[in-house]
C-alpha cells in the first residue's frame, strides 16, 4: 500500500490523502514521468459520496490517522495526465493570491466533463422547451399559478421563462436559477417542461489557413508592430495604447502569425464572450481550423473535446477566449494577448476563486517564458501605472486607421432640457435630429444606456408600493415583454400584480429607462427603422449574439440598442451616431472607480462611430456637462484623466498606490452579521491597525437571503503577501471557530475592481 495527495473538487483548503494500491501507484508514476501529478481517481467521500479527484503526489507517508480512517482509491481513470505542470503551477499560485481554495480553483479550471466520475462524455445534451399548452402568455401565467405552492420550482421555471428561445439546455437552466436537477425533475415529471436531445456540434469548423490574408500594416501600425517586439527584450509584458480603429487588431494578427510560424502558441483574451464572435470572423478568415475558441457558452462536451485537444499532439495553434480560457493546458505557450485589458468583466466576482484573468493570464505567460500584450483604447490606471513606470513597455497608435478622424462628441445638458420641458422621454432633440439624419442616409445608430429591462421602478401611484425582491435589498426590475418583475441579483421572478396588493390601486406606474423601454420607444418614434436590442435578456440563447452583431453588420437592423455590452471592441462600418443617454448612473456610481468607469465605458461606445470613410457623431447626454471627466472624454484626453485619478488615488490610498482586499460576511441573521462583522474589523486592527476600514453595509446590503458586511484593507505595496494572506486567515479563522459565528459566511475578494 502507498498513499496518494489529491485534490477534491470541493470548497477544501487542503489536499486529502488516500491510500493506493501499489499497483496503481506505479501506473500513476509510470504515466505522470515519476511526478504524480495530474491524474484523475476515483475516490469516496462522505458516507455514500464518490468524486473525482486530480492526484498531486504519490508518497509513503502514511496519514496520522487510525487505519480505519484511511480510505482507498476506488479507481484510476484516465491513461494520461489531465493537467500539465503549469497548469498545477497556475492553480497554486490562484489559490495562494486570491485565497480560494484550492479546490474550488480545480472546478473553476476543468470543464465539468473531466470532472465527471466516469470519464463517460456525452454526445447529445439534454435540452428543455415548453410544452404546448404553457407556450402562450397566458398559458405562461397560468402554469405560475400552478406553481404558486411551489416556490423553488415556481422561481426555476420563472429563469426558464426569462430565457426563452432556442435550445436551452438543462445545464444552462441550472446555471441559471442556481437550482438542483432534482427541481428541473419535478417541473419536467410535472409536466411544466419537456425534455429533448440535442446533438452536440464539433468545435472546429474553421477550414484551411490562409496567410495570404493578412493585411499589410500602415507605416504607423509597423512601428508599433516593431515597438512591441522591442518592448520585449526588455519586457515580459507591454501596452498598447492605441485609440479606437487604430488598428491594433491589424498588429495582434501579424504577431500571431509570427508567433505559431515559430512553431508556439497564443493565447488571446477577451474580455467578453460577445466579442469573440466578431474576432472569432476576423482570426478565422486568416488562421482557419488552427484556431480554436474556448468560453462558457460552449457545452461542456464541446469543453471537455478542446481540452482534450490541447492536451494531444496536435493542439489549436491559437485559442481565442474568454476569462476559463486561461485553464486550458498549454504545451508550447508563446504569446498571450489581452484585449480590452481595462475591462472590469476579466475579473470573476462570484463564486471563488475571484480571480483577475489579466493577472492570471501575465503569471501564465511567465510560466512558459512566453511575452504578453496589453491592448486597449483606454489603458486601466493600473496597466497605465505600471507602463509609467517602467514595469511594463509601452507603445502608442494615437491615429485611427487612414486618419479618420475620432469622433465629435456633443455634450446635451439634460438637466437643463429637462427643465425647459424639451426632453421626449430619454431623448434629446439633438439626438432625435441627429438619429434622424442618420437613417435618412442609410446610415446605422448604436444607442447605450446601461439598464436592462423595460423599467428599473414599478410602484404603485396611490400608496407608494414598489415591489422589492424578498430574497435581496432591491426593487424587482419591470420587463414588460414577460409581464415579469425580476431581480437582477438573486433571479427571482414574479408576475405583475394586476392590482396593487397594498392598496388595490389597479395602475402601477414605471419610472427610469431600461433598454426595453428604450426600444419600444425608438419603434414608437422611428417606425421605418428596423431596431434591435442587445443585453443580457436577448442574447441567452445560443447563437444570439451571433445573430444580432451579424444583422446590424449587414445592415439588416438599423438601430442597436444596448448595455455595456455594445460599448467594447465591436467593429462596424456604417455607424453614424452613438447615444450615450445617461452618463449620470455611471458617474454617480457610489464607488471610488465611478470616474475611471465611466470615462471608459464613454470612450469606448464612442469609438464605435464613424469608423469606416466619415467621421462620426457622438451625442453624450448627462446632467452635470461641468464636470472634468466628460471634458476629458470629449477632448479623449486620456492623459488628462489619468493624471486628476492618480492624485485622487493617491490622496486616498486606492490602487495603484496601495493593494485593496475586500472582505465580505454574510449571514442569513443581521445581528449575527453585524456582530461577526464588528469582532472581525477589530481583530484585523490589531494586526493591520489603520489599514482597516469598516465594517460597513455594502449598497445592496442583502443578496439571495443574506445579509452582507464588508471590511476594506488598504494595503502598501511591498507589504510581505505571506503574512498578510497568513493574518487574514487568522483572523477568519478565529471568528469562525467560536460556536455563534460558526454559519458565517467569510470571503476574501483581493485586488477588487
Ligand atoms: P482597433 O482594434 O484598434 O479598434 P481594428 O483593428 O478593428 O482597430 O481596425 C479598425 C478597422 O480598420 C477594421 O475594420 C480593420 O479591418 C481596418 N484596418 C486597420 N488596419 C488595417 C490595415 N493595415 N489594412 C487594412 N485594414 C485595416
Ligand atoms: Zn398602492
Ligand atoms: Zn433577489
Amino acid at each position: 500500500m502507498r498513499y496518494v495527495d489529491v485534490i477534491l473538487p470541493l470548497p477544501l483548503n487542503d489536499s486529502y490523502t488516500y491510500a493506493v494500491s501499489d499497483a496503481v501507484a506505479a501506473q500513476v508514476l509510470t504515466l505522470t514521468g515519476g511526478s504524480g501529478m495530474g491524474m484523475r481517481l476515483l475516490v469516496p467521500f462522505g458516507k455514500t459520496k464518490t468524486y473525482c479527484a486530480i492526484s498531486l503526489r504519490v508518497h509513503d507517508d502514511k496519514p496520522d490517522l487510525c487505519d480505519d480512517k484511511i480510505r482507498e482509491v476506488l479507481s484510476l481513470l484516465d491513461t494520461a495526465p489531465v493537467l500539465l505542470p503549469e497548469q498545477m503551477r497556475l492553480w497554486r499560485w490562484m489559490a495562494f493570491y486570491y485565497m480560494s481554495p484550492l479546490g474550488d480553483v480545480m472546478n473553476a479550471a476543468l470543464p465539468a466533463g473531466l470532472k465527471a466520475e466516469t470519464g463517460y462524455r456525452p454526445k447529445t445534451e439534454t435540452c428543455l422547451r415548453l410544452p404546448e399548452k404553457f407556450s402562450t402568455p397566458e398559458g405562461r401565467n397560468i402554469a405560475l399559478e400552478l406553481l404558486r405552492r411551489m416556490p423553488r420550482q415556481q422561481q426555476v421555471f420563472s429563469v426558464f421563462l426569462t430565457m426563452s428561445g432556442a435550445d436551452i439546455t438543462r445545464e444552462a437552466l441550472l446555471n441559471e436559477s442556481h437550482s438542483t436537477s432534482a427541481i428541473v425533475k419535478h417541473l419536467v415529471d410535472g409536466g411544466f417542461l419537456q425534455t429533448y436531445e440535442r446533438e452536440v456540434g464539433r468545435v472546429n469548423t474553421g477550414g484551411e489557413s490562409h496567410p495570404e490574408r493578412i493585411q499589410p500594416l500602415s507605416q504607423e501600425q509597423l512601428k508599433a508592430f516593431d515597438g512591441i517586439r522591442k518592448g520585449w527584450e526588455a519586457h515580459a509584458v507591454v501596452l498598447l495604447h492605441g485609440v479606437t480603429s487604430s488598428g491594433k487588431t491589424e498588429i495582434y494578427i501579424h504577431l500571431i502569425e509570427e508567433t505559431i510560424r515559430r512553431g508556439q502558441q497564443v493565447l488571446y483574451l477577451l474580455p467578453e464572450i460577445a466579442l469573440t464572435v466578431q474576432m472569432t470572423q476576423r482570426l478565422q478568415r486568416v488562421f482557419g481550423s488552427r484556431l480554436g475558441i474556448y468560453h462558457s457558452r460552449y457545452s461542456d462536451s464541446e469543453r471537455t473535446e478542446m481540452w482534450q485537444r490541447q492536451l494531444s499532439n496536435h493542439p489549436y495553434d491559437v485559442i481565442l477566449g474568454a476569462r476559463s480560457a486561461v485553464f486550458l493546458p498549454f504545451r508550447r505557450l508563446g504569446l498571450v494577448i489581452i484585449d480590452e485589458e481595462h475591462e472590469t468583466s476579466f475579473k470573476q466576482q462570484d463564486p471563488a476563486p475571484r480571480y483577475h484573468a489579466r493577472s492570471a493570464a501575465i503569471v501564465l505567460a511567465q510560466m512558459y517564458g512566453a511575452k504578453t500584450l496589453l491592448g486597449t483604447a483606454t489603458p486601466s490606471l493600473e496597466s497605465y501605472y505600471n507602463a509609467q513606470t517602467g514595469k511594463y513597455g509601452l507603445v502608442t497608435l494615437t491615429h485611427r486607421f487612414k486618419d479618420i478622424q475620432l469622433p465629435e462628441i456633443d455634450v446635451v445638458d439634460i438637466k437643463d432640457l429637462r427643465h425647459r420641458r424639451m426632453m421626449t422621454g430619454p431623448f434629446s432633440p439633438r439626438l432625435l435630429a441627429a438619429m434622424r439624419a442618420a437613417l435618412a442616409a442609410g446610415k446605422q445608430v448604436i444607442l447605450f444606456q446601461n439598464r436592462r429591462g423595460f423599467a428599473p421602478v414599478l410602484s404603485c401611484s396611490v400608496c407608494g408600493w414598489t415591489p422589492k425582491c424578498q430574497n435581496c435589498d432591491v426593487s424587482l426590475t419591470y420587463h414588460k415583454r414577460l409581464n415579469l418583475l425580476t431581480c437582477h441579483y438573486c433571479g427571482f421572478t414574479m408576475p405583475v400584480p394586476s392590482a396593487c396588493p397594498n392598496c388595490g390601486n389597479p395602475h402601477l406606474s414605471d419610472r427610469g429607462f431600461g433598454t426595453e423601454k428604450i426600444e419600444d420607444l425608438v419603434r414608437a418614434t422611428f417606425p421605418e427603422a428596423r431596431v434591435a436590442r442587445m443585453d443580457l435578456d436577448t442574447t441567452r440563447t445560443r447563437g444570439a449574439y451571433e445573430r444580432l452583431i451579424g444583422d446590424f453588420g449587414r445592415g439588416k437592423t438599423n438601430v442597436l440598442i444596448g448595455t455595456q455590452m455594445i460599448s467594447k471592441g465591436l467593429d462596424f462600418d456604417n455607424v453614424a451616431v452613438v447615444g450615450i443617454l445617461d452618463a449620470d448612473a455611471m458617474l454617480n456610481y457610489p464607488d471610488f472607480r465611478a470616474y475611471e468607469h465611466a470615462f471608459m465605458m464613454m470612450s469606448q461606445v464612442a469609438g464605435r462611430a464613424g469608423r469606416k470613410g466619415q467621421r462620426g457623431l457622438v451625442i453624450l447626454q448627462t446632467k452635470s456637462p461641468q464636470l472634468p471627466v466628460i471634458s476629458q472624454v470629449v477632448h479623449n484626453d486620456y492623459m488628462a484623466f489619468y493624471r486628476d485619478q492618480l492624485v485622487e488615488r493617491g490622496m486616498f490610498h486606492y490602487p495603484p498606490f496601495f493593494h485593496l482586499v475586500y472582505i465580505f460576511l454574510r449571514h442569513k441573521t443581521e445581528g449575527v452579521v453585524e456582530m461577526a462583522a464588528q469582532e472581525m474589523g477589530a481583530a484585523l486592527r490589531h494586526v493591520f491597525a489603520d489599514r482597516v476600514l469598516g465594517p460597513d453595509k455594502p449598497a445592496v446590503a442583502r443578496v439571495k437571503t443574506l445579509f452582507i458586511r464588508k471590511i476594506v484593507l488598504k494595503l502598501e505595496l511591498g507589504i510581505d503577501q505571506k503574512k498578510t494572506r497568513h493574518a487574514l486567515y487568522k483572523v477568519r479563522d478565529g471568528i469562525l471557530s467560536q460556536p455563534c459565528y460558526r454559519s458565517v459566511q467569510v470571503f476574501f475578494d483581493i485586488d477588487p475592481v
